[in-house]
């Protein structure tokens, strides 16, 4: 593959070929930023869910999971913040129309310095054998120079995001010669703020309806059921809520296929701690996270933590763990110690006691909360472009094959009779009934064998059951595994206990 951006566009076209993702309202052109989970889509997206909730609720004692309404009171919003602040700053270039996100052009206008630095070193390292990474960041003239130009656009630029200085965000794209890609020009509007959530009515409007929005988040919901969830659940200090459902946002720009989308899922969970324990907790959860992405096996090096360095006014800790998307590391996966500011919040809006009485200390306080927020859409774009491998084989011929973790595959089993007589087809249906309680698997007799392999193998599925001539003889059939394409052969009874798949 010549480049990433190739890349990318064969993941998200093997995508739509195979089932996984198609855009919605496809036959009126699509709505941007919006997609439509197919037949394997849906089962993988189901599969990262399922694997999120074990580790949470199935495996924590003390975490319960609910599931609240995605409407929901709209003081709600105003209480969180996100009536007055949940916006991000928006500029044109008046040449080509084209939208951006102030901010994005920024960071991306970094993000190439960084590159930069990151050549040089490469560079580097293929010169000298025994190459030492920091000295040479402290002594290779064109690194510090580079490396100085990005400590002092960020410091400018955390200091207008903090201030909510729109003029001078706009005065730094200027500052920074930074052009639309589109256009190549410079000529900017001024820099806008733009609120992400969306509205409707309640109600019929005769009634004098209420505008209320849909979530941006489903952290609220969490929030809002505390009290319910606590005392129902005769829950103790520290505990966790978890929640999986559907959020929106009106993004600006919403390109990068499932990375940004306006519809998407997110998997949250606020844990409830003692005030003053949220940072030891925060640590917790930083390993606790990270341990359970690379449990899936992905490469280790493809993850790596940002630490915020500006905090948001509620937050007394924040990292994101962010992946190698094909686009390069963004955020997958956010951990932030919010203080009790939402619980506090809604005591002020609601008027209602939020608090917790701790019977150890014979207190009464309103907990601190750790969060931790992940986007399924995110985690499967993730896993999806991490498995996408196009291979060259020995004989010559290609193979686009999906190395997905097998307890996330949607197909985990297909089984083959090697021809559509003999008896193989009945027989590979007496497998298949074996085989379905335990796992969703696909029958397939057309084509030649080669081509059932390289179709299942380009869906993910991890074994292929063929039965031929021997089976009929002797009852044994033949398993071959994807990644490696090795065969053999065992007595269809010991098929269950053969297959390593984790579920
Ligand atoms: P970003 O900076 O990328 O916009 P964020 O910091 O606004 O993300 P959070 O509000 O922390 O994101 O949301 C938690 C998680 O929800 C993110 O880490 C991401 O996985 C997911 N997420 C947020 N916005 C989107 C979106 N528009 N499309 C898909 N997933 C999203």
């Amino acid at each position: 593959m010549a480049n990433n951006e190739e890349l990318f566009k064969a993941i998200i076209s093997h995508a739509k070929e195979y089932g996984f993702i198609f855009p919605s309202s496809e036959i009126y052109d699509g709505l941007s930023a919006v997609y439509d989970y197919g037949q394997y889509g849906v089962e993988l997206k189901n599969n990262i869910k399922q694997y999120w909730w074990k580790a949470m609720v199935q495996y924590h004692e003390n975490i319960v999971g609910i599931d609240s309404a995605i409407f929901m009171h709209p003081t709600i919003w105003k209480a969180s913040g996100h009536v007055d602040a949940f916006n991000d700053p928006l500029i044109d270039n008046k040449d080509s129309k084209k939208r951006y996100r102030a901010d994005v052009l920024i960071e991306d206008h970094i993000q190439k310095i960084e590159d930069k630095i990151n050549k040089e070193v490469e560079k580097a390292k293929k010169r000298f054998e025994n190459f030492d990474e920091a000295l040479f960041r402290q002594t290779n003239a064109r690194v510090v120079e580079h490396q100085k130009k990005i400590d002092d656009i960020t410091a400018k630029y955390a200091e207008l995001m903090q201030n909510n200085d729109l003029a001078g965000l706009k005065q730094l794209i200027i500052d920074l010669e930074i052009a639309c890609p589109i256009s190549g020009t410079r000529n900017w509007t001024d820099v806008r703020q733009f609120n992400l959530m969306f509205s409707t009515q309640m109600g019929s409007v005769a009634e004098g309806a209420d505008t209320i929005y849909l979530r941006p988040e489903t952290a609220q919901g969490i929030f809002v059921n505390f009290l319910n969830v606590q005392k129902t659940g005769r829950m103790k200090i520290p505990f966790g809520i978890a929640q999986i459902g559907k959020a929106f946002r009106n993004e600006i720009v919403a390109r990068q296929f499932i990375f940004r989308m306006r519809e998407f899922e997110q998997m949250e969970m606020q844990f409830f701690v003692r005030p003053g324990e949220e940072l030891k907790w925060f640590e917790y959860w930083k390993k606790e996270r990270i341990e359970w992405h690379k449990a899936l096996g992905i490469a280790p090096e493809n993850y790596r933590f940002h630490d915020h360095e500006k905090l948001a006014h509620y937050a007394n800790a924040a990292t994101d763990i962010e992946f190698k998307f094909p686009f390069g590391f963004k955020e997958l996966e956010g951990i932030h110690s919010r203080t009790n500011y939402d619980l506090s919040r809604h005591e002020e809006f609601s008027g209602k006691k939020l608090r917790y009485f701790d019977h150890e200390t014979n207190e009464s306080y309103v907990p601190y909360v750790v969060e931790t927020s992940i986007g399924v859409d995110r985690m499967f774009l993730a896993v999806f472009s991490n498995a996408y491998c196009e291979e060259t084989l020995e004989d010559g011929s290609t193979r686009v094959v999906l190395r997905l973790p097998a307890k996330l595959a949607p197909v985990k089993v297909a089984v083959l009779p090697l021809v559509k007589k003999d008896g193989m087809p009945e027989k590979a249906r007496e497998i298949m009934d074996m085989l379905k309680p335990h796992y969703l698997c696909q029958y397939d007799e057309k084509d030649a064998i080669g081509r059932r392999y390289r179709r299942q193998d380009a869906i993910g599925t991890p074994y292929c059951i063929t039965i031929d001539n021997q089976t009929m003889e002797d009852g044994t059939v033949t398993i071959r595994e994807r990644d490696s394409m090795q065969q053999y052969r065992v007595s269809s009874d010991e098929i269950i206990n053969k297959l390593k798949i984790e579920i």
